[in-house]
């Protein structure tokens, strides 16, 4: 068990939180706050047990002078500013006299925000290469270390494993929700479905390959869907295919046909955004292409589902950024809410989905991470996490 933000006295201590306060922003307004309104939990207890919070976070990439601007966190620092309804004091560096003598005359309760962690990738990558002098000066700007940012937490950086080498260190509320989330799947209550969908299979043969094993039936929709029914010998059109994974596809087939649930039938284009058909997968026309389940897969889907007492998910059945081939992801997202068990819905396209269409507090857990869930979900260690002192 690793130490939590809870095992430390913070009294009158310069606690470093690693946050992530990676937010979208367009025309210097934050398009979506909910990243910062998530991380106030850990703050508010920081500043609740009177640390001098002293805030990190990357925003963006930084490769060049013009992207110092638009990447910027003096906006976020007003957001914040206005969230926790107190002053946030600002520095505008990520080094120097300013940044150490503003610190050092910090007072128990007041909250600082660094500027972006990526500004030193300008220097020869220093943050996302986790330069060990920087990690050093880092943490000799704080106490004790706290990691929140899940998001980032497969990463070695500087801001996370870098500082955590240097001070004593824990995890805040968010990375702390997020693992005990993931934990559960060690020991799920069965049966336990998986579902995965997204683009590439490539980016989730680790997934596939870890859980195999351990679930009762892996359900395969979006884009992967197609490089699994072309292994099977079906015609797939012009749908997404990954030539460099057949083989795996037809050795997963082979060995778990009894777990491995495909869709029957698909709505299909001729190109993206045209007018849609529903076909079943010996229908297939060489110009068609694959962007959602149809509706016996949903059928299907949702008949394997409903015996499942335990269902994690990564990647949405369809295109579902556009409304008409949404409908397998909505459904499902349905069909899961429907009645009480675990389900745990992995973070990017999958999390956006399950928010946008309105499903918000509906699972047990819905992860804030993409890149960090997949890596739990391949049965990885994340370097940001494992840095951390255990209990
Ligand atoms: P991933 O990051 O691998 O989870 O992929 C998510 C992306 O896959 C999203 O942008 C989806 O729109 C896309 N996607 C889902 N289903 C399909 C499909 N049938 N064809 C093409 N792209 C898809």
């Amino acid at each position: 068990m690793k130490k939590t933000i809870k095992d430390f006295d913070l009294n009158n201590k310069r606690v470093i939180i690693r946050v992530d306060f990676n937010v979208p922003i367009k025309d210097n307004k934050i398009l979506d706050d909910n990243r910062i309104v998530m991380s106030l939990k850990t703050i508010n207890y920081a500043l609740d047990n009177d640390a001098k919070v002293i805030l990190m976070s990357h925003l963006g990439r930084v490769k060049n002078e013009e992207d110092k601007e638009k990447n910027s966190l003096s906006i976020v620092a007003k957001r914040l500013s206005e969230l926790l309804n107190k002053e946030v004091i600002f520095i505008n560096n990520t080094n120097g006299v300013e940044l150490e003598n503003t610190i050092n005359n910090l007072k128990a309760k007041d909250v600082l925000l660094m500027e972006n962690t990526r500004f030193e990738d300008l220097d020869g990558k220093k943050e996302s290469s986790n330069d060990n002098k920087l990690g050093k000066y880092w943490a000799s700007l704080g106490d004790i270390f706290i990691n929140d940012a899940f998001g980032t937490a497969h990463r070695s950086h500087a801001s996370n494993v870098g500082i955590a080498s240097n001070l004593p260190s824990g995890v805040g509320f968010l990375i702390e929700e997020e693992l005990n989330s993931f934990q559960v799947l060690n020991n799920p209550n069965t049966p336990y479905a998986v579902i995965l969908g997204g683009a590439k299979v490539s980016d989730k043969i680790g997934v596939i390959n870890n859980l195999v094993k351990k679930c009762d039936y892996i359900l395969i929709g979006g884009g992967m869907a197609y490089t699994f029914l072309k292994a099977l010998g079906y015609n797939i059109g012009n749908s997404l295919f990954d030539s460099d994974s057949i083989n795996f596809c037809k050795e997963m087939l082979d060995k778990y046909k009894n777990k491995i649930v495909l869709p029957v039938d698909s709505i299909v284009s001729k190109e993206l955004g045209g007018d849609i058909e529903l076909k079943d997968n010996d229908k297939f026309l060489n110009d068609d292409i694959g962007l959602d389940i149809g509706k016996k897969s949903i059928k299907l889907f949702k008949e394997t589902l409903e015996k499942c007492n335990t269902v994690v998910w990564n990647g949405p059945l369809g295109y579902s950024e556009i409304d008409k081939y949404a409908a397998g992801t909505k459904e499902i997202l349905k069909c899961l809410s429907e009645r009480e068990r675990i389900v745990i819905i992995g973070g990017g396209d999958t999390a956006s989905a399950a928010i946008n269409f309105g499903y918000k507090d509906k699972f047990t857990h819905i992860s804030t991470g993409g890149g960090a869930s997949l890596e739990l979900l391949e049965g990885k260690k994340l370097p940001g996490i494992e840095v951390i002192d255990d209990k």
